[in-house]
This record gives C-alpha cells, structure tokens and sequence, in this order.
C-alpha cells in the first residue's frame, strides 16, 4: 500500500468555463490555466505520482507545453495513473477530496463529479469522496478570488480484482 498526496490552487479570471472534476459549471467565472484549470483532476493526478515516487506533474505536464493548452485535464489525471500502473504497478484503491472554494456551490453535481472521478479512476463511486467547505471568508480563497483542492489517495500494488483480465495482465 502506499499513500500520496496532492494539493492545487487556482485564480480566478478566464473567459473559459469553470470546470472542476469533470463537470462543467456554466455562469460561474473560469480558472486561469495552462490547461483547463480543473484542479480537482490536477490535485488527483498529484496525489497518485506522490504514492508512486513518480514526481508531481510539473515533470510530466509541464505549462511550457503546448500540448497541454487547454488540455482536458481528465487526460492528465488518466495519464498519471497510467505512470504509476506501469512503472510502479500502482492502482488507486481510494481517494479523497477537500474542495475549499466560496464559490461555485457544488450542490448537486458533487454526484455527478464523484462519478466521473471514479470512472477516470476506475473505482467504485464509494471508493471516491469529494467534501466541499468555504475558506469562512479567510484569505484569497475567502474572498472568492480561488479555489483550493487537496486531495489524498490510497494505491495497492497488482491491478485490483476488477481490473485483471483472464491472462492476468492489467485490463487497462
Ligand atoms: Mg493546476
């Protein structure tokens, strides 16, 4: 078993969607990112290269890039865990999330992110908790100028019973 954990911030002020954990929140003011901002992924993608030893993504996704312009940022998170399946033979076994924003409200799409973490994760959508608190006011993310994720997640060594296939290789 080995834990990792991972931690992001962004400002606010793009002209592009919100978007935080897969799931696009229309009307709310963008994240300013290389990629599309989304920190919850970011934050996922960190935790998993920290329980590997594998680094953090500024080695693998540097903002120099152009590639990642805008990138889907499920695609950094998907190749994260794919570093850490293939070097480390690492799989998440669970993962949980802090979401310190004042804004958006996560509200009822905190369901719908925590089902498309699991996919991306390929865990059970129990095995993927997303809490949601405000700052109280405090500090830049208090006064709405950032959201602030971390994120803690736990891998097993050997693809998980799920994920084998009959020759025994991962299915992934
Ligand atoms: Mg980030």
């Amino acid at each position: 078993m080995r834990v990792g954990i991972g931690y992001d911030i962004h400002r606010f002020g793009s002209d592009a969607p919100l978007i935080l954990g897969g799931v696009t929140f229309p009307g709310e003011p963008g994240l300013i990112a290389h990629s599309d901002g989304d920190a919850v992924m970011h934050a996922i993608a960190d935790a998993a290269l920290g329980a590997a030893g594998l680094g953090d993504i500024g080695d693998y996704f540097p903002d120099t890039d152009p590639k990642w312009e805008d990138a889907d940022s499920s695609l950094i998170l998907t190749e994260a865990l794919r570093l850490a399946a293939e070097k480390r033979s690492l799989y998440p076994v669970n993962v949980d999330v802090n979401v310190v924003a004042q804004r958006p409200r996560l509200g009822e799409k905190k369901a719908i992110m925590r089902g498309r973490l699991a996919e991306i994760l390929s865990l059970p959508a129990e095995q993927v908790n997303l809490k949601a608190r405000t700052a109280e006011g405090l500090g830049p993310v208090g006064r709405g100028e950032a959201v602030e994720v971390q994120a803690l997640i736990l891998m097993e060594e050997g693809p998980p019973e799920n994920l084998r296939t009959t020759s025994g290789s991962p299915g992934r």
